[in-house]
């Protein structure tokens, strides 16, 4: 082989051509995740994936259409076109009404020339068919054979697709048999190659998560508040905005674990999480919560005086001194102490601001527990 005499067969190509389109799209589409991440874009990432994936797939099944529109060979791309469309109807799950599917497959049958002829419109009426009943099969994934399913309904409407094709370009049989094993072949590909990238995808996606947050309270971590306090520190000394904390220490908790167990403990600070979460969800979702010790919480208020912040404060004090927690029959009752403060112009490191917080936790803890010390 050289580059000027390519003795690959198309087959072979043909393979490697999709597995790449889709590596191509998988590539984009974590680049376009990270982006989005990095610059706290919060986004409903399977809209994203099904928004991107069928621009991807159209912009890629217009363009190689555009090249044969007219021709009679216009059918030969088609193997990939409904690979594309097996990608979005199946693995991305875009579920795309009637009445939206067929003005597409309107204009789609105008760009290519077809809308005369009964078979294109056989073959339309299919493919909104086959679409469908991918998405169902999809949205039944808990039966025990994905595979089949998905394999035999490909088999089923493939076969109907290239018999409408066959009829309109009259190609012969064993084209028509070499097509349709193709499909299957290239079918079956894209189901193992997809499930592996997404389980990798998945994986590094649970890795993530458990790098950053607190498993016992879902909350997020040390790790996690190491990085934000330096990443909104920078941000506000450099544009002089407001940064507040508050951290607080749930008080006499060693006694619970001593009276009650640790398993009760461990519901305690469970609990004591969810209630100061959803306080937090009540006023603002830029103030976020960290379990950064064992029973010692941040929670960081971007943008905050200490007016601002006293006022959230209050009601997360309010709502853990109220709370009773039920542990087999038992009523346990919690306070908690607290530090509040906001940065100032002389803290030079993230730890100076922490360490004012931390001192008026101690000071509260020191003066009787169970109060709030801002300064
Ligand atoms: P203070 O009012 O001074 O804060 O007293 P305290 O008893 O709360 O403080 P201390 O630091 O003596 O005890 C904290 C306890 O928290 C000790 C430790 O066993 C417990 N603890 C830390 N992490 C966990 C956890 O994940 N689960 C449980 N059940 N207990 C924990
Ligand atoms: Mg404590
Ligand atoms: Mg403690």
């Amino acid at each position: 082989m050289t580059w000027s005499v390519w003795r690959v067969s198309p087959f072979i190509t043909g393979i490697f051509f999709i597995l790449g389109v889709f590596t191509l799209y998988q590539v984009m589409y974590d680049e376009l995740k990270t982006i989005l991440r990095a610059k706290k874009i919060k986004v409903d990432e399977d809209k994203v994936n099904a928004y991107f994936g069928v621009t991807y797939m159209g912009i890629f099944i217009i363009s190689m259409q555009a090249i044969l529109v007219g021709t009679p060979i216009s059918w030969q791309f088609m193997n990939f076109q409904l690979i594309a469309l097996v990608f979005c109807a199946y693995f991305l799950n875009i579920r795309v009404p009637y009445y939206i599917f067929f003005p597409i497959m309107v204009v789609y049958m105008l760009f290519n020339g077809s809308i005369g002829y009964w078979e294109s419109w056989c073959h339309g009426v299919t493919l909104v068919a086959f679409y469908s009943t991918l998405n169902m099969i999809r949205r039944r994934q808990h039966n025990d054979h994905p595979f089949l399913a998905y394999i035999l309904s490909g088999i089923f409407f493939g076969s109907l697709l290239w018999f409408f094709m066959k009829i309109k370009f009259g190609f012969s049989m064993s084209t028509y048999w070499e097509e349709l094993s193709y499909f299957v072949i290239f079918g079956t590909l894209l189901y193992s190659y997809v499930d592996m990238i997404l389980r990798d995808s998945k994986l590094r996606m649970h890795l993530l998560e458990f790098a950053n947050h607190d498993a016992l309270t879902k909350t997020e971590n040390y790790a996690a508040y190491v990085a934000e306090i330096r990443n909104l520190f920078d941000l506000s000394t450099e544009n002089n905005l407001q940064l507040s904390m508050m951290m607080f220490d749930i008080d006499h908790f060693k006694h619970v674990n001593d009276t009650y167990g640790h398993l009760a403990g461990d519901k305690v600070l469970r609990h004591v999480a969810d209630v100061v979460q959803t306080v937090i969800a009540e006023n603002d979702p830029h103030v976020k919560l960290y379990r950064t010790g064992g029973e010692e919480f941040n929670v960081i208020f971007p943008g905050y005086d200490l007016q601002s912040t006293e006022a959230i404060v209050r009601q997360i004090f309010m709502a853990i001194n109220h709370l009773d927690v039920k542990v087999n029959d038992k009523t346990i009752a919690l306070t908690i102490s607290v530090g509040v403060s906001t940065i100032s112009k002389a803290d030079l490191e993230p730890n100076d601001f922490y360490s004012r917080v931390d001192g008026n936790l101690y000071y509260s803890k020191k003066n009787g527990r169970m109060q709030i010390t801002a300064k």
